[in-house]
């Protein structure tokens, strides 16, 4: 029981990495606020993890969208004592044909997402002198991948972002970090072809994906007493991809 009596702002909380550290959070103690784009969806899914998760309707993409979830979440529980920037998309495209849609569409929300995020947050937690932040990147952020332009950059970006964030909350209780998963099996991978599939996992070294809940895991310990003394780290949670 962790987080008992913390308020944990989740976004993009409806599936995968998200809906299990959801998950996770509230079994800890937590009051849980997950959002997502589908008030019904959101809603649909805090029902099912329990009574002290809530869901809202939230893209991070719109920044007074996500300053009005802020408000509302700390009049309704108090500030909020854990964020984690978990939404995100992922696009295929090389670069020479890469619409600028495609571009804006990922960096809007992975990047623009946590931005907006962080800054909503952030008075609360600057008043409240106390706060954990942590930020889901990608180990495809620190390694690259053809095709994947726009997704590496971004993920790349919240690493640069969360560790001069880090720097600059320091000194009021505040940390933040990053989680980078490698390949999670969710519904954001589903639909990559069986044989890419092998051989990304011939290029694991622990031969396999990852669950949600083993990167919820990794949220959790950051966002807990136990990570007090750990600020602007990445934890690449990824099987030993990335070494
Ligand atoms: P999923 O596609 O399964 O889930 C994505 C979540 O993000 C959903 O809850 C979705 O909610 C939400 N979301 C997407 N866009 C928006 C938006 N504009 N506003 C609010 N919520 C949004 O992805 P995963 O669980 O696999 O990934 C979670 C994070 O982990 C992402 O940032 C991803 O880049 C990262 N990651 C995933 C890896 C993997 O292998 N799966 C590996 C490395 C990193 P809804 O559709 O209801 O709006």
């Amino acid at each position: 029981m962790r987080f008992e009596s913390k308020v944990v702002l989740i976004t993009g909380g409806t599936r995968g990495i998200g809906r299990a550290c959801a998950e996770r959070f509230a079994r800890e103690g937590a009051r849980v606020v997950l959002c997502g784009r589908d008030a019904a969806v959101a809603a649909r899914v805090a029902r099912e993890i329990g009574a002290n998760t809530e869901g809202l309707a939230c893209d991070v993409t719109d920044a007074s969208a996500v300053e009005a979830l802020v408000a509302a979440v700390e009049a309704k529980y108090g500030a909020i004592d854990v964020l984690v920037n978990n939404a995100g998309v992922e696009k295929n495209g090389l670069l020479v044909r890469m619409k600028d849609a495609d571009w804006d569409a990922v960096m809007r929300t992975n990047m623009n997402g946590t931005f907006h995020f962080c800054r909503a947050a952030a008075r609360g937690m600057l008043r409240k002198r106390s706060g954990r932040i942590v930020n889901v990147s990608s180990v495809l952020g620190l390694r690259g991948q053809g095709g994947q332009t726009h997704y590496c950059a971004s993920k790349a970006a919240i690493i640069g972002f969360s560790k001069a964030y880090a720097k600059e909350v320091a000194s009021r209780n505040i940390t933040v970090n990053v989680v980078a998963p490698g390949y999670t099996v969710t519904e954001m991978t589903a639909p990559i072809p069986d044989n890419l599939r092998e051989e990304l996992l011939k290029a694991i070294p622990l031969h396999r994906g990852a669950q949600p809940e083993e990167i919820a895991s990794a949220v959790a310990f950051l966002a807990s007493d136990d990570a007090a003394y750990i600020t602007g780290a990445v934890l690449c949670v990824d099987g030993g991809f990335a070494m």
